[in-house]
C-alpha cells in the first residue's frame, strides 16, 4: 500500500521518466548535420499538433527531445563546430522559446497525474475496504450458518428423543394389553425400575404415526471456508503505465492508394532505360496519425541499383513552406524485385532515427511488387545505425534487418500532390 505522502513521487517519477525519452536520442555522425538542424524544425511542428489536439504528454516528449538535442547532443556531431552559425543561432533561439512552452507543460501534467494518482489511491482504498467488508459479512455468515447448524441438530435430537419416548410407551401399552388379555405374564420390572420387554414381538404397525426422517447432522452445504490472509486487491489500475496506448507504439502511417501508380508514371522514363527514380513522402500529423499528403521528387541522379538525391536544401524549403513533416520516402526497382539493398538500409536508417514510423517504399514493376518496409526496431535499426561500411556491402541475413511496415495503411480517400523538382 503506498503511503499518500508518496504521492507526490508518483507524479514526478512519471515526469522524470517522460523526460528520460530525450536520453535515447543517438546523434549520428554519418547523418550530415543539417539533416538534424531539419528534424528539430519537424519535431517543433509535432509538437504544436499535439499541444493542439491536448495530446500534452507527446508535445512535452518532443519539446524534450528537441532540448536535448540542440543543448546537449548535437554538440557532438563532428561537423558541429563547422556548420553554419545561422543554424545554430535559430536553435539556440528556439530553445529560450520553447523553455516556458516545456515548463509550462510539465506543470501541466504533474497537476494531470496527481489527480490521477490520486484517483487511483481512492480507488485502491475504496477496493480495500470493500474486500474487508466482504470478509466480515462472509464470517457473519458463517457464524450464522453455524448456529443454524447446531440449533437443527438439537431440535433433531430433541425429535429423536421423542420418537424414542413414543415407542417406549406403545410397547408397554401393548405389553399390557396383552397381559390384560390373559396371554402374558405381567411385564417384569428390573432393578432400574423400567419395564423390560421382548423386542421380537414388536412390529413395524404399531410405530404409528410415521416417523419423519430426522434431520441430517451434515455439516450444511452452504458452509464456506473462511477466507485468510490480506484480501488481494488489483493494483493495475495505479498509474504506472505512463506511454500508454496513445504515446506507445508506433503511430499509423496513412498512404493514398494513389501514390504509386501517380510515382510510377513520372518515374516511367527512368525505368524504362533501367534507372532507379527516388522521392520524398511527406505530410502531417493529425489525431495521432501520420498522413501522407506530399510526393516530393529532388532533383537525383539514379542508376539501375541506386539513387542519390541532390540540392536537399531546396527539397527542406519547400516542405518548410507547406509545414510538412518527413514520413519516409520511395523508390523504384526498375529490374530487381522489392526489397531493400544494404545502401537502401542505410539511407533508410536516417530516416527511421529521425521518425520511428519512417517508411519505405519499394516499386518493383518488372515483378509487378509494391514493398512497404520499415528496419525492424529491435535489431535491423540498431544493427545499421553501428555498421560503418558504405557502398554495396553484405550484411547477415538472420534475423531479418527490415520488415513489412504493418503500420501502414493503404486509403483510397487520400489524395497526393506531388511536387517534382528535378526540372525546376
Ligand atoms: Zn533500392
Ligand atoms: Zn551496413
Amino acid at each position: 500500500m503506498s503511503h499518500p505522502a508518496l504521492t507526490h513521487l508518483e507524479a514526478a517519477v512519471r515526469i522524470k521518466q517522460l523526460c528520460g525519452q530525450g536520453d535515447t536520442l543517438v546523434v549520428d555522425s554519418k547523418i550530415p548535420l543539417r539533416r538534424y538542424f531539419r528534424s528539430g524544425q519537424e519535431m517543433v511542428r509535432m509538437a504544436l499538433v499535439y499541444e493542439e489536439e491536448g495530446s500534452l504528454e507527446n508535445a512535452f516528449i518532443l519539446y524534450m527531445k528537441f532540448m536535448t538535442l540542440f543543448i546537449e547532443k548535437i554538440r557532438t556531431h563532428p561537423e558541429y563546430s563547422s556548420h553554419s552559425s545561422a543554424d545554430k543561432t535559430a536553435s539556440n533561439k528556439r530553445v529560450k522559446e520553447i523553455l516556458p512552452v516545456a515548463e509550462r507543460l510539465k506543470s501541466q501534467l504533474r497537476e494531470k497525474y496527481q489527480k490521477e494518482y490520486n484517483l487511483a489511491l481512492q480507488e485502491l482504498l475504496k477496493a480495500e475496504r470493500e474486500a474487508r467488508e466482504r470478509q466480515e459479512q462472509e464470517e457473519e455468515q458463517r457464524q450464522r450458518t453455524l448456529q443454524q447448524a447446531t440449533q437443527r441438530k438439537r431440535e433433531a435430537e430433541e425429535e429423536e428423543r421423542i420418537e424414542e419416548e413414543k415407542i417406549q410407551e406403545l410397547q408397554e401399552l401393548q405389553l399390557r394389553r396383552r397381559w390384560d388379555e390373559g396371554q402374558e405374564a405381567p411385564p417384569s420390572y428390573n432393578s432400574l425400575g423400567t419395564i423390560a420387554y421382548p423386542l421380537d414381538q414388536l412390529t413395524l404397525d404399531d410405530l404409528s404415526p410415521p416417523v419423519p426422517p430426522s434431520a441430517p447432522h451434515m455439516p450444511p452445504r452452504d458452509l464456506k471456508p473462511m477466507t485468510t490472509g490480506v484480501p488481494q486487491v488489483d493494483r493495475s489500475s495505479k498509474p504506472t503505465s505512463l506511454m500508454g496506448a496513445k504515446s506507445g507504439g508506433l503511430r499509423e502511417v496513412r498512404v493514398p492508394t494513389q501514390l504509386m501508380p501517380n510515382f510510377m508514371s513520372l518515374a516511367h522514363s527512368n525505368t524504362a532505360r533501367n534507372v532507379e527514380t527516388c522521392g520524398v513522402l511527406a505530410g502531417h500529423l493529425t489525431q495521432h496519425k501520420l498522413l501522407v499528403t506530399h510526393l516530393l521528387v529532388p532533383k537525383q541522379c539514379g542508376t539501375s541499383d541506386s539513387c542519390t538525391t541532390q540540392q536537399e536544401e531546396e527539397l527542406f524549403d519547400h516542405q518548410d513552406k507547406l509545414d510538412l513533416i518527413t514520413i519516409g520516402w520511395i523508390h523504384t526497382h526498375p529490374s530487381q524485385t522489392a526489397f531493400l539493398s544494404s545502401v537502401d538500409l542505410h539511407t533508410h536508417c536516417s530516416y527511421q532515427l529521425m521518425m520511428p514510423e519512417a517508411i519505405a517504399i519499394v516499386c518493383a514493376p518488372k515483378y509487378k511488387e509494391t514493398g512497404f518496409f520499415t528496419l525492424s526496431p529491435h535489431h535491423g535499426l540498431p544493427f545499421i545505425a553501428s555498421c560503418q561500411q558504405s557502398g554495396f556491402h553484405p550484411h547477415p541475413k538472420e534475423p531479418p534487418l527490415f520488415q513489412n511496415a504493418d503500420h501502414v495503411i493503404l486509403d483510397n480517400s487520400l489524395s497526393i500532390k506531388v511536387i517534382d523538382l528535378r526540372n525546376s
